[in-house]
């Protein structure tokens, strides 16, 4: 048995409230913890680039001891699910640690053994899309920023204003904190999701998640007040140092283009603007197919919630192509099952489209018998049902 009172003695101890984040996936950290009370939520990044909660971790448990032990950026997310208190052991008291409470290195290295099996496969989702930037300088910075040329607005042609404001029950989701931008270094307000009270009802077949009272999508963006830097909340801090200064100047620039915060309560338009100002922050590096797919998917959804069908199918389009793009073409290390959601995507964007030979195509390459996820499995075999019936129903006709 660990003495936890022991341990108590020798290692910090620090709490941390409900929805309060630990750290963020590729973040650095030189500390492991143990839970002594409290429950914390692991979260990678999905395919679509949604947090996905892996694990749930309790009294007794720990994480964190890669970073600790290897240096190794965090391999996950962690959120704290209720009010937690943690035993914090980094370098400077690990030996003495370990010295008093071998069993505890015993468990590290059984835990790690069985962790890193099985984060092999999760975090596989994690390699697309999803990255952060390698610190590849000559290569990095390598700017396409010529194909969404800064001059022009940054939305697309069609793009209007929609005059919607969020319902007053997204507050009870909300709460504020304050975040340091890895760019500029300064810190500016931001609305944090009490991810622990979210309830999911349904996710369609595009993999969007539908909440009860609430969507995610109207807050996953961030953007910085004072340079401009924009991204998802959830992967805000991964920013390659190489870029930093491109969309330093960037920002200068948009700044007298664009206004780029958000009122409280926020409105649909700057939820827009936020997320094209990600696609302008992408534009910045060099272009992963896989990222900005995840803005157009987005934007599509949005489109098709201020029911602006010629937006929606535009922004359709560019999801498909980029997600095809980033499919077809980008180096590819994917697990069977990532391979699976995306095919499924493509599925769905091309029946989105009225694109049905490609959807069976796709609905077809999902399905795999050996190796597949079972639920991936079904869902493709319905949706290919669904679609050969439409078919055949279309010829009778
Ligand atoms: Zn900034």
């Amino acid at each position: 048995m660990v003495d936890i009172a022991a341990l108590a003695r020798l290692a910090g101890v620090r709490k941390y409230g409900a929805d309060e984040i630990f750290f963020h996936w590729g973040d650095p950290g030189h500390e492991m913890f143990i839970i002594l009370k409290g429950t914390v939520g692991v979260f990678i990044n999905s395919l679509d680039g949604s947090p996905l909660q892996v694990a749930t971790l309790k009294d007794g448990d720990f994480f964190g001891e890669m970073s600790l032990l290897e240096g190794m950026p965090r391999s996950a997310a962690i959120t704290a699910l209720e009010d937690t208190v943690c035993l914090v052991i980094d370098e400077s008291n690990f030996e003495q640690v370990i010295a008093q409470q071998p069993s505890l290195a015993f468990r590290i290295m059984k835990g790690m053994s069985n962790r890193l099996r099985q984060q092999n496969e999760e975090l596989s989702f994690l390699k697309q899309g999803s990255k952060p930037e390698e610190d590849a300088p000559g290569d990095s910075v390598v700017g396409s920023s010529a194909s969404l040329p800064l001059d022009s607005a940054i939305y697309p042609p069609g793009h209007k204003s929609y005059g919607v404001t969020a319902p007053e029950a997204h507050g009870t989701y909300l709460f504020d904190s304050e975040t340091l931008c890895p760019v500029c270094e300064q810190k500016f307000p931001v609305k944090m999701m009490r991810s622990s009270k979210l309830r999911l009802d349904k996710i369609d077949n595009d993999l969007r998640q539908h909440f009860y009272d609430f969507d995610p999508l109207w807050y996953a963006p961030w953007i910085c007040p004072h340079c401009y830097y924009a991204n998802f909340n959830f992967e805000f801090k991964q920013v390659s140092d190489a870029l930093k200064q491109k969309i330093m100047e960037q920002g200068r620039e948009l700044k007298t283009k664009v206004k780029a915060d958000f009122s409280s309560p926020r409105r649909i338009d700057e939820v827009f603007t936020a997320y094209y100002m990600i696609l302008q922050t992408l534009q910045v590096g060099k272009v992963d197919p896989s990222k900005t797919a995840k803005i157009w998917l987005r934007l599509s959804w949005l489109y098709s919630d201020v029911q602006d069908d010629e937006m929606y199918a535009l922004t359709s389009q560019k999801a498909l192509e980029a997600y095809s793009d980033s499919y077809f073409n980008a180096r590819r290390n994917t697990s069977v099952e990532q391979d699976q959601r995306l095919t499924l995507l493509l599925g769905e964007l091309s029946l989105r489209l009225g694109q049905k030979e490609e959807a069976l195509k796709h609905f077809r390459n999902s399905i795999v018998h050996k190796g597949g996820n079972n639920n991936l499995n079904r869902q493709a075999e319905d949706r290919l049902q669904e679609l050969r019936s439409a078919l055949n129903e279309q010829e009778n006709a």
